[in-house]
């Protein structure tokens, strides 16, 4: 049965998960299937001053608006872009006096919205903030008591002379920022830096091993021609072929963990009982308990710590976190050499394990690939680059930030090695120099986080 479409899509029911969209036309890697702007967005609190609030990208500095102190902008035409929605809040914060929390800024936006265009179908939206789930029904007791006093909050905040609303539907509304509400990253992808409401993407359902991605951009308006420009959007891409009437998926968490884990953490925060073919066969936990030799784990384990002896497979799951942290630290560490090996090693077991166009992946190439080229092992490191350009060309595309960093790594570090292969001695010669001359580029501060879920969750 068709609900509604689009161009690319349609909305059907899908047998034991509600809601689905399916694809109306074959697809192939790195298609485009939508783009969707946030019908709301906001900033997350710590990060107000350091972050614009239309285009959510991080910079220097920052133009505070004038009225409401809070607000913070590029420049003219991000402030200008974001008069419509922030003109109602810009009045409500000075009314309030201090500004409330990310959620409660959140749900005042979406219901702004709700009051300037109604709350039925807006354009392009194949369903209204009204018709997604908010799983309120599944709240827990320390849930429902956050949920209380959020809507307390919002209340001191809401304007009187703004529409009035039911506690229902205000209920409603935290109820679908709490299941629906996708976190924004900054340009370079590093940092978690807003949530925001996108109804289509909320009718994509989860799979462990999904056929599609979703990945923000910031947009741009770089370009002198305003026809250029873009505006911050999701975009729903495809990781491979996907034939005519197929369910789009995408995954809701990362997939490095036991089939079992990851549907205690989906039921937990999405609350449903994944029924994917990865989780039923229980697809890869092989991989993710390897152990190279004989049971007796803890003491093997001490043991390896102490000796530092490969006991795991390199695809086993602890094996790889103990990866990804000293590979992280040690590069931040500048002690590149070191680090190299460790990063080696661990995308060898990503390789394994991870769907071969994984956006995780493909970040985590990508710093392997720059840790080996600060090492100066120049013919992996531009190896990895070349690879991890592969993969973001499909996950992110040509134009996204981190893919066009990338390519400029690419032709660069192409260059070195063609300087490499010709006559090594020169080569060593000239990146000292350019050592010498140029601070090199720091790497991101390592995070002890794990992967970040699609959606933004309380942990
Ligand atoms: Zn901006
Ligand atoms: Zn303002
Ligand atoms: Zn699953």
């Amino acid at each position: 049965m068709t609900i509604g479409s689009m161009e690319n899509v349609e909305v059907f029911n899908s047998e034991g998960k509600g809601r689905g969209l399916k694809a109306t036309k074959e697809f192939w890697a790195a298609d485009v299937i939508f783009a969707e702007p946030a019908y709301a967005a906001v900033v997350f609190d710590s990060l107000v001053t350091v972050v614009c609030h239309t285009c959510f990208k991080r910079q220097e500095k920052l133009h505070r608006c004038g009225q409401c102190k809070f607000a913070h902008y590029c420049d003219r035409t991000c402030q200008k872009d974001a008069w419509l929605d922030h003109k109602k809040e810009c009045s409500a914060l000075k009314r309030h006096g201090k500004a409330p929390n990310e959620n409660i800024r959140l749900a005042a936006r979406i219901m702004w919205r709700v009051e300037r265009e109604g709350s039925g179908l807006t354009e392009g939206c194949l369903v209204s903030v009204d018709d997604l789930q908010n799983h309120v029904e599944h709240f827990g007791e320390e849930e429902q008591k956050e949920l209380r006093v959020d809507v307390d909050t919002f209340l001191q905040y809401w304007p009187p002379q703004s529409q009035t609303f039911s506690m229902q539907y205000i209920s409603h509304i935290f109820g679908v920022i709490n299941c629906n509400g996708f976190t924004l990253s900054d340009q370079r992808g590093l940092q978690a830096v807003g949530v925001g409401i996108f109804p289509n993407l909320g009718l994509v359902n989860h799979d462990c091993w999904p056929n599609c991605t979703v990945i923000f951009n910031n947009g741009s308006h770089e370009a002198v021609k305003s026809m250029f420009h873009t505006q911050m959007r999701i975009e729903l891409r495809a990781l491979g072929k996907i034939s005519e009437g197929e369910e789009l998926t995408v995954s809701y968490i990362d997939f490095l963990s036991v089939s079992e884990e990851r549907r205690q953490q989906l039921k937990q925060q999405y609350y449903f009982d994944c029924t994917c073919e990865h989780c039923q066969k229980g697809l890869k936990d092989d991989l993710f308990l390897g152990v190279k030799e004989d049971p007796k784990v803890v003491r093997l384990c001490r043991e390896a710590l102490q000796k530092q002896e490969p006991v795991f497979a390199d695809t086993n799951l602890y094996t790889l976190r103990m990866l990804s942290v000293v590979s992280e630290v040690l590069s931040y560490l500048q002690a590149f050499d070191e680090a190299s090996h460790y990063a080696r090693r661990m995308v060898d077991g990503y390789m394994k394990l991870y769907h071969p166009n994984n956006a995780q992946l493909g970040m985590a190439v990508m710093r392997a690939g720059l840790t080996n080229w600060h090492a100066g092992h120049i013919e992996v490191g531009h190896g990895m680059i070349c690879k991890a350009y592969a993969i973001l060309l499909v996950t992110h595309g040509p134009s996204h930030p981190i893919t066009k960093d990338l390519e400029a790594m690419r032709v660069q570090t192409e260059m070195e090695l063609r300087m490499f292969r010709q006559n090594e001695f020169m080569y060593h010669k000239m990146r000292e120099a350019a050592l010498n001359n140029q601070p090199m580029q720091v790497m991101a501060e390592p995070s002890m986080e794990p992967a970040p879920a699609l959606f933004h969750k309380k942990p």
